[in-house]
C-alpha cells in the first residue's frame, strides 16, 4: 500500500484484490484524505497503532501528491507511475490549478489546518505520539510558503 485509495477510476471505486496498477490507478486526492479520516477514527475507536501507521503512509504518499510544489496546482487522481506520454482518459499528466470537480484542491486546504489535529492523542492520562510531526510539518510548510 502506498496511501492511495480506489485504484479503479471508473465509478471511482476499488477493483479486484490487489489490483494498484503503477501508471493507471485511480487514487483519487480525496479518497486519500477519507482514508485518513476513516483510520484516525478507527484509532480513537480502538486505540491500536495500526490505523496511524496506515494514516501515516497516506499522509506521506498517496495524499501529499496530490498538492504541487507550487501549493497551488493539484492532481485529482495519484497514479504511481507519470509518463509524458500518459493518454489515459482517467489520468492526468500533470497537476493543474483547478478542474471543473474542484473537490480534491478544496478538500486538501480543508485537511491541511487539521494536521496538528493528528500528531498527539490522549485518552485519560495516555499520550499518544501518532505522527513523526518534523517532517510532515516540514513538507506541508514549505508548500504552504510557496
Ligand atoms: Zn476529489
Amino acid at each position: 500500500m502506498q496511501g492511495g485509495a480506489g485504484a479503479v477510476g471508473s465509478g471511482e471505486r476499488y477493483g479486484d484484490n490487489y489490483e494498484l496498477p503503477n501508471a493507471t490507478a485511480y487514487n483519487e486526492t480525496c479518497a486519500a484524505i477519507a482514508n485518513v479520516y476513516w483510520n484516525q477514527r478507527m484509532f480513537q475507536l480502538h486505540g491500536e497503532a495500526k490505523y496511524i501507521d496506515v494514516m501515516e503512509k497516506i499522509m506521506y504518499n498517496g495524499l501529499i501528491s496530490g498538492v504541487g510544489l507550487d501549493g497551488k496546482s493539484f492532481f485529482y487522481t495519484n497514479a504511481m507511475e507519470i509518463k509524458n506520454s500518459t493518454t489515459h482518459k482517467d489520468r492526468e499528466a500533470e497537476r493543474s490549478g483547478w478542474f471543473e470537480c474542484s473537490c480534491c484542491p478544496t478538500n486538501v486546504c480543508r485537511f491541511l489546518p487539521s494536521v496538528p489535529g493528528y500528531v498527539y492523542a490522549q485518552q485519560g492520562s495516555d499520550l499518544y505520539v501518532n505522527l513523526l510531526s518534523t517532517a510532515l510539518h516540514h513538507c506541508f510548510l514549505i508548500r504552504s510558503r510557496l
